[in-house]
């Protein structure tokens, strides 16, 4: 199994290069922030859960995220692997992941990261902001809360995949097609 993480921080690009990579290497593609927006549309339990933390651009607490990302694989058991997109964001959420693998017989591939700088995101977030939807993409200050809960608890994961040797950083500036062929590049690495 060919089993990647996109990571970057919010505005970075992986919602639309996953989408592409899930393409060309026949992946299941799984958005965490995606899954919590359609419970939220639906207004299940979790989604009610997840709003709260969502509208302030906090994390969802680490056990809820876990769970539901444990059962979202579970339900695609046959693929040639999966693109996770948004996890995991803090040092218990991979860790989690790694236990959660090993009992599939399957582990993490590598974690490519879009590399952004922080001015060029909030930009690219409010321009999202004007066509998503999306009430966490529309005000300055969610957004600048989010890109904190980035830096905070989620950057530390860059360490946590090198020590395992399974960290690549691509350039996330340029257009989409270039940025693409980059990933794919590091990727077949
Ligand atoms: P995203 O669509 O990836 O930008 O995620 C939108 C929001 O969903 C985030 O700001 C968090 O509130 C929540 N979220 C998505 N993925 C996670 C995760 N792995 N852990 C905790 N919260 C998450």
């Amino acid at each position: 199994m060919l089993n990647l993480i996109l990571f970057g921080p919010p505005g970075a690009g992986k919602g639309t290069q996953s989408d592409k990579i899930k393409e060309h290497f026949d992946l299941v593609h799984l958005s965490t922030g995606d899954i919590f927006r359609y419970n939220i549309k639906n207004n299940t339990e979790l989604g009610q859960t997840a709003k709260g933390y969502m509208d302030k651009g906090e994390l969802v607490p680490d056990a809820v995220t876990i769970k539901m990302l444990e059962s979202e694989v579970d339900k695609h058991r046959d693929g040639n692997g999966f693109i996770f997109d948004g996890f995991p964001r803090t040092v218990a959420q991979a860790e989690a992941l790694d236990k959660f693998l090993a009992t599939k017989q399957t582990e993490i591939s590598k974690m490519v990261a879009l590399e952004v700088e922080d001015e060029e995101l909030k930009q690219r977030l409010l321009e999202r902001g004007k066509t998503s939807g999306r009430p966490d993409d529309q005000d300055k200050n969610i957004i600048k809360n989010r890109i904190a809960e980035y830096n905070r608890k989620t950057a530390p994961l860059k360490t946590y995949y090198k020590n395992q040797n399974k960290f690549t950083a691509v350039d996330g500036m340029g257009t989409i097609d270039e940025i693409t062929e980059r990933l794919i590049t590091a990727i077949d690495q």
